[in-house]
């Protein structure tokens, strides 16, 4: 596979980008901190693109080097030979098993921390990115969930303020815990409410029905609430799916599908018929 995504040291070539911008894009009140970090690299060799991951190489513990990490890149432009891209960041904790101590997760708290006018150093991009179909007809379907919805903003925004004209169905399934921690349709940020005067856009949020038990939260549920538009988009010609998020969710896309598509045999060969031909993109971790 090309630009596989695996979490060996790999020989690539290692850049360096500046902090432009650092921003808490979910609440205060919200218990989860995200923030969008925006970054200006004059390597013209950085070949950014939105879907795809960087590999962050925060600085090491215990004597190792660097500590790396993927994030995918949420929004870039490259209009010469420099590129100012954009990462979203959840910071991370962990309880350790054997002290039941919490710890801050070493990548994501140093760039949540990090000020701006400082430099990181990555390497990438890897993974395959998200690419906007040549034909405008095409029908998009998106879904993302936690900082997976990232790339969507990225992708949405070049559908409508790039190529423009966009005739195509564009439909953004998103999921998070609460509406609070929503990344881009919460008190302080609303950036997808700026497509919803597109004739062609639609967005569905989906929660979770009880958030304090950390019960799933209901994005399959609101694709099965959508199942006769899904599954025209899925068999329109050209259309494409775009899935970003955590892994866990695929079960859960897949799942909804299956109920769709009438059988998860019928589903799986749907999937891969789509994969073959470029049309189902993914980033999970
Ligand atoms: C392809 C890909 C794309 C990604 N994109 C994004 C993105 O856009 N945004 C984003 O926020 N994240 C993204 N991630 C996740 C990100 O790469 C990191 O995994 C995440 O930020 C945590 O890294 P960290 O260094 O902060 O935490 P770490 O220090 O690595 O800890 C992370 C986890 O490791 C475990 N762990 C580590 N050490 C211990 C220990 N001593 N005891 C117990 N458990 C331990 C815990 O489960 C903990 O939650 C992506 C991952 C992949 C694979």
């Amino acid at each position: 596979m090309q630009n596989a995504i695996t979490d060996g040291a790999g020989d690539s070539m290692i850049f360096a980008a500046k902090l432009l911008k650092s921003e808490r894009i979910t609440p205060e009140s919200s218990r989860e901190e995200v923030r969008r970090l925006v970054f200006h690299t004059d390597n013209r060799y950085f070949d950014c693109k939105v879907g795809s991951c960087i590999r962050v190489l925060a600085p090491g513990q215990y004597g190792n080097p660097y500590h790396a990490r993927f994030y995918s890149i949420a929004d870039c432009e490259q209009p010469d030979d420099a590129a100012e891209f954009e990462i979203c960041v959840r910071r991370c904790f962990y309880i350790d098993d054997a002290s039941g101590e919490e710890y801050e997760g070493v990548a994501s708290t140093y760039l949540c921390d990090l000020k701006p006018g400082s430099v990181i150093k990555f390497s990438g991009p890897v993974g395959y990115p998200f690419v906007v179909p040549e034909n405008p007809d095409a029908n998009l379907l998106m879904i993302g969930m936690g900082t997976g919805v990232a790339p969507f903003r990225g992708l949405i925004r070049m559908i409508y303020e790039k190529h423009g004209g966009w005739q195509g169905k564009v439909r953004l399934f998103h999921g998070s815990r609460t509406g609070l921690e929503s990344l881009y349709m919460n008190d302080v940020n609303n950036d997808i409410g700026n497509y919803f005067d597109q004739p062609t856009f639609k967005a569905f949020q989906a929660v979770s029905p009880r958030p304090v038990f950390n019960a799933p939260i209901a994005l399959d549920k609101v694709v099965e609430q959508n199942a006769a538009e899904v599954w025209e988009i899925v068999n329109s010609p050209d259309s494409c799916i775009y899935v970003a998020g955590m892994k866990q969710m695929l079960g859960m896309i897949d799942n909804a599908m299956a109920g769709i598509a009438g059988s998860p045999d019928a589903w799986l060969s749907k999937r891969n018929e789509m994969a073959a031909a470029g049309r189902w993109l993914e980033v999970l971790y």
